[in-house]
């Protein structure tokens, strides 16, 4: 691998593809900079070795037009406090404006580029677009593995114009190495706990993940699905008729794999899709008309924690239990974290990723009490899939 570990970047240009996608208020306050920080290792890296940073991230999800809401220009205070150091902003990614700025800039010196986004040519994966981006650099770190399933301008076409100058990220590095090493660990019950809402959205990387794990629990919104499949009532909880073959399918390969798959025993139901419906616990699979799943049950948090999480060495979690986002729900979420936690605390290895389990990981203040919290949610699926991720492929060389 490419990497930039010792690497000298004196007097290189260096351009840095991020993902400082942060949670920014009405007021254009950082409310939450744990993704500035998880690049600062590689800027420091190429500032310490005497090179200079120019960097771009896309931030949320404009429509191809400039917004104040979603500029970068709210990240400059957090990113100069954090690296004590001034930090130049370009309000635009590309331009004269902006190439006026990177051609002068001297060892030390910190840039950082409006939001790839307000241009459409990003998404779009536009080369010529790619290249103007790309005379902002001698040469090119890609650190963005939460992107690096896309191919967009800056995630992987830009990597044709850097040639033999193009690396890998230390962020980037650090999570393809913690994900390879659960893929590849020898340590023994693996189990994979994967949630959510869709069985669509997962099915793929289930079926790929019964060829490296021991066990698997099947938990949140996806599971009903599972239940309907093996004949069980559902009532209206949430489901995909179109995936009941399919599930039906895992079931049996899991089987001939020697996978256990465990699914909930109970569920909290409710009488609506709201906080404050009427609730009550009931078997997973004897659901009544009317009602719905929105959490695993005490029977299932119990079984789940103390039979199966408990007893397994290597853990990979994607997905919550149930929608934790409502009080009322939340509670299988949450002791699945705490099992997580014990169960790291007693010396399992365990990687929790996707946007909505570390979310639940941070909103019970979690997040450091696990092994490893990767940053890719579709990224890292897709990387457990075995998926060629064009951010990755792009800068091998
Ligand atoms: P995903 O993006 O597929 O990981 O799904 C995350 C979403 O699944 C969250 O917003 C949860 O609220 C939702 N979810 C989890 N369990 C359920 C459930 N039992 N019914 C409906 N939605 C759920």
């Amino acid at each position: 691998m490419n990497s930039i570990k010792n690497i000298s970047f004196a007097g290189q240009r260096t351009l840095i593809r991020v993902d400082f996608n942060v949670p920014i208020d009405s007021d254009g306050i950082v409310t939450d900079t744990t993704r500035i920080k998880a690049a600062l290792p590689t800027i420091h890296q190429i500032l310490d070795t005497g090179g200079s940073v120019v960097i771009m991230s896309h931030l949320g999800r404009p429509k191809a037009e400039k917004t104040n809401k979603l500029s970068l220009r709210h990240l400059v205070k957090p990113l100069s406090e954090l690296l004590d150091k001034d930090v130049q902003f370009v309000a635009d990614c590309i331009g004269v404006e902006a190439a006026n700025v990177t051609s002068a800039m001297k060892p030390g010196d910190v840039v950082l580029l409006e939001n790839l986004r307000f241009h459409a040519e990003e998404k779009a994966g536009n080369d010529a677009f790619a290249e103007q981006l790309a005379q902002h650099g001698d040469c090119y770190v890609n650190d963005a593995f939460g992107t690096a399933h896309r191919d967009h301008a800056s995630t992987s076409r830009i990597a044709q114009f850097f040639n033999n100058k193009k690396y890998f990220g230390l962020l980037l590095e650090k999570e393809m190495e913690a994900i390879d090493g659960v893929i590849h660990s020898n340590e023994t019950p693996k189990l994979a706990i994967i949630g959510g809402a869709k069985v669509s959205s997962k099915i793929t990387v289930i079926e790929k993940l019964l060829d490296t794990i021991d066990a698997i629990i099947i938990g949140g919104g996806m599971a009903y699905t599972f239940v309907k499949a093996k004949g069980g009532k559902i009532g209206n909880s949430l489901v995909e008729d179109d995936y009941l073959e399919m599930a039906s399918d895992l079931l049996i390969k899991a089987q001939e794999k020697n996978v256990t798959v465990h699914l909930p025993r109970d569920t909290v139901a409710a009488d609506e899709f709201n906080n404050e419906a009427n609730r009550r616990t009931v078997a997973i699979d004897a659901i009544d008309e009317g009602w719905m799943g929105l959490d695993i049950g005490p029977s299932s948090i119990s079984y789940f924690q103390e039979d199966v999480i408990q007893k397994a060495q290597t853990i990979l979690w994607n997905g919550p239990m149930g929608v934790f986002e409502m009080k009322n729900f939340q509670k299988g979420t949450i002791s699945i974290a705490q099992a997580l936690v014990e169960a790291t605390e007693n010396g399992a290895y365990t990687l929790v990723g996707g946007g909505d389990s570390v979310a639940a990981l941070n909103k019970f203040e979690l997040a450091d009490k696990v092994s490893y919290v990767s940053t890719g949610g579709g990224a890292l699926l897709e990387y457990l899939e075995g998926k060629s991720l064009p951010g990755i492929k792009a800068i091998v060389r």
